[in-house]
């Protein structure tokens, strides 16, 4: 752990000389002494170190500087280390002055030159103010910074990105934290763009986007060879229970994920019904293991990488990714899962991010405490949410299309919900409209029955209608269903007819797409079951038919 810093001020060089080596003397073990010449020079320090998140104890400055008084210089570092200790070198004709600064910037102390002996004169009086600022002092932070605000969707990304990716951060709220504004400031970044992240070396990166954060916190996001014997498109549990399989097995596999390991797996905030974890597991605890299990077994992962088209020339298998690298294979499962289809009603698309989310967002759900908000959909990841939220929001409200919980939703969590007090239900009832500007408003609901519309104050609307799956990557290669869903084996058999295409004489393996060795598993495929266990299933049992490919080519 660094230091904390004592930082002393003065433009006369013996004179700063002498106070920096009579504190070094005294202090040097527990603190690291720091000089500046003029107030600029020292200012210009003091917001480096803010950005490093570094400690300043003390501020030990002289009155009289030209260009930047001692005082001036005390006010200014004041905002960004409200907490650091303050004293005043001075003449005394400075006194007057000094002492209207004790309320106006809250000195906290001032000391006459010379200050000969420094045991009598110096010491017992720093000692005292230090010791008092070791006392009440908040342990600094010294990791990843995000500062933004609610109501944006660029910040709400940066923050799901960095959590989904389980990087450690801390968030500061620009609108709440006067701290948090005088750091933005201090640094001269931004112009008012958000987020801001700050990292401990020092570096500051301006509503960044994923591949950059992934980068700078030293995810991978670069294959390290250009051939592979399977890829694996999409990281959720489909992806990466095939990368866990594949790499055990011997084959030279890469995994690419374009937001962060998981998938919507990852984003539930309990798994109840997932064999071996009878307490249940979140999804982020999931995705650790799973994550750090492949990576162990040898699979590689490239995060925050989109695979935007396949191409086939035989025997490989082609991925171009979204920065334009092509990387080949010898077979390719697609495990790209799907996407909560997005609520299609006026207003929504200005709140987006700002008060509407799509899927759980459990990032959000804490900065909703004592709030009412509203669930839409009546699935079982709509019922998880509401469990979720109600632990922070006053009042959760779920509207659901159908006439009964039970209809869509898994009994174990119907019975949560109606133990709930929290949480309400409304049947039969729909989202007509979303109001708000910066941020969301109110929601109007329509009782379908009756199409009676009544307008609520909301502070957030989470959104779970369905699901449309990420299937634009091979669209015109591989058959598809009539909503994007991926045909693989007997899906592929029509009145006895193999696919169009398809010139083996064998049929299509279980899980192969129309295209011989590229293979899909989990909720992309049409017909699948959307559960954590059969994608999990899929993804294994797709390695062994991968083997069983790899013998024929
Ligand atoms: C909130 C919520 C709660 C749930 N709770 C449960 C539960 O309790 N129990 C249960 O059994 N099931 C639950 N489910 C369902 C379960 O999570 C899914 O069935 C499962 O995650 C599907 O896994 P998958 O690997 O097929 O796809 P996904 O989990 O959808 O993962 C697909 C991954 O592919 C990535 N991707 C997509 N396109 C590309 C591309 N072009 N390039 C690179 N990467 C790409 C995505 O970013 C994503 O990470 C829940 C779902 C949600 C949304």
């Amino acid at each position: 752990m660094t230091k904390p810093i004592i930082l002393t001020v003065d433009d006369e060089p013996p004179v700063l000389n002498a106070v920096a080596r009579d504190l070094r003397k005294h202090y040097g073990n527990d603190y690291q002494v720091v000089k500046a010449g003029s107030g600029a020079e020292a200012l210009a320090a003091v917001k480096e170190f803010k950005q490093r998140n570094l400690s300043i104890a003390l501020f030990l400055v002289d009155q009289r500087m030209p260009e930047m008084s001692g005082i001036e210089f005390l006010t200014e570092t004041s905002k960004l280390y409200p907490e650091a200790r303050k004293v005043l070198l001075t003449a005394y004709a400075d006194t007057a002055v000094a002492i209207v600064c004790i309320n106006s910037i809250g000195l906290d102390h001032y000391l006459m030159k010379p200050w000969d002996p420094p045991e009598q004169n110096l010491y017992p009086i720093l000692d005292d103010l230090l010791s008092d600022w070791l006392a009440t002092v908040p342990t600094p932070y010294d990791g990843i910074r995000v500062i933004g605000t609610l109501w944006s969707a660029s910040c709400h990304n940066t923050k799901d990105f960095l959590s989904r990716n389980q990087i450690p951060h801390q968030w500061l709220d620009v609108e709440k934290d006067s701290e948090a504004r005088a750091l933005i400031e201090a640094a001269n970044v931004g112009q008012g763009r958000l987020p801001v992240v700050f990292f401990p070396d020092g570096t500051v990166l301006v509503d960044p986007d994923n591949r950059t954060l992934a980068e700078q916190v030293g995810l991978r996001t670069q294959a390290s060879q250009p051939f592979y014997d399977l890829i694996i498109v999409g990281g959720g549990p489909a992806g990466l229970a095939a990368a866990v399989y594949g790499a055990s097995e011997g084959l030279r596999t890469a995994l690419i994920e374009k937001e962060a390991p998981g998938g919507q797996a990852g984003t539930s905030s309990r798994i109840e019904n997932y064999l071996g974890f009878p307490k249940g597991l979140s999804g982020a605890d999931l995705a650790r293991r799973a994550t750090a299990q492949a990576l162990r077994l040898g699979a590689e992962l490239l995060t925050a990488q989109e695979v935007t088209g396949v191409r086939v020339k035989d025997p490989y298998r082609f991925v171009t990714l979204s920065d334009g690298v092509e990387l080949s294979c010898k077979a390719l499962l697609i495990a790209t899962g799907v996407s909560v289809r997005e609520l299609d009603v006026p207003g929504i698309k200005t709140v987006t991010g700002a008060g509407v989310y799509y899927g759980a967002a459990v990032t959000e759900a804490a900065h909703y405490k004592g709030e009412h908000i509203f669930v839409v959909g009546g699935a079982n990841s709509a019922g998880q949410g509401a469990m979720f939220f109600a632990r922070y929001a006053s009042k959760v409200t779920m509207l659901v299309r159908g006439t009964a919980l039970e209809k869509s939703m898994s009994q174990y969590l119907v019975d949560q919900i109606s133990g709930t007090e929290n949480i309400e239900v409304l049947l039969r009832t729909t989202v007509v409209a979303v109001t708000g500007q910066d941020r969301l408003e109110a929601v109007t609901i329509k009782q379908i029955d009756t199409n009676k519309t009544e307008t609520f104050p909301a502070a957030a609307l989470f959104v779970f209608v369905g699901a449309a799956p990420h299937t634009d990557l091979v669209a015109g290669l591989v058959e598809r269903d009539e909503r994007g869903f991926i045909l693989t084996g007997p899906d592929l058999i029509r009145e006895g007819r193999r696919p169009r295409h398809w010139k083996l004489k064998r049929d299509p393996f279980l899980l192969e797409t129309s295209v011989p060795g590229i293979f899909a598993a989990g909720d992309v495929r049409h017909g699948a079951v959307r559960r954590v266990a059969s994608a999990v299933g899929q993804g294994a049992n797709a390695v062994a038919l991968i083997h069983k490919y790899l013998e024929t080519v």
